[in-house]
């Protein structure tokens, strides 16, 4: 049988305890991911080249890292209900006493 351990406080998450799971997605927004393409052919050539090269030159993981990043969190039932109260940590970061800048 697989044992959870909650993400965030460390308690073990047993059968009967609940288990929520914490999906997190980044990526770059759709605008973003639509370049604008050059009407000139030559140009149009050009510019594959480059990002080609660019592509070829970069690492796997950093390019991943740069449009897509994922993370999946085991949270207990405590954890959960102060998870969903402030999921951005904006409340903690005020705490903390840093600037909203
Ligand atoms: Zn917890």
């Amino acid at each position: 049988m697989i044992h959870y351990t909650c993400d965030l406080c460390g308690a073990r998450l047993d059968g009967e305890d609940q288990r929520f799971v914490v999906k997190i997605e980044v990526y770059a927004s759709a605008d973003e991911q639509s370049p604008s393409f050059p009407d000139d052919p030559d140009q149009l050539d050009y510019e594959i080249e480059q990002l080609t090269e660019s592509l070829a030159d970069a690492d796997a993981d950093e390019v991943e890292d740069a449009t897509y990043r994922g993370f999946r969190f085991d949270l207990c039932r405590r954890c959960h209900n102060r998870y969903l109260s402030d999921p951005l940590f904006r409340a903690a970061k005020k705490r903390m006493g840093f600037s909203e800048n």
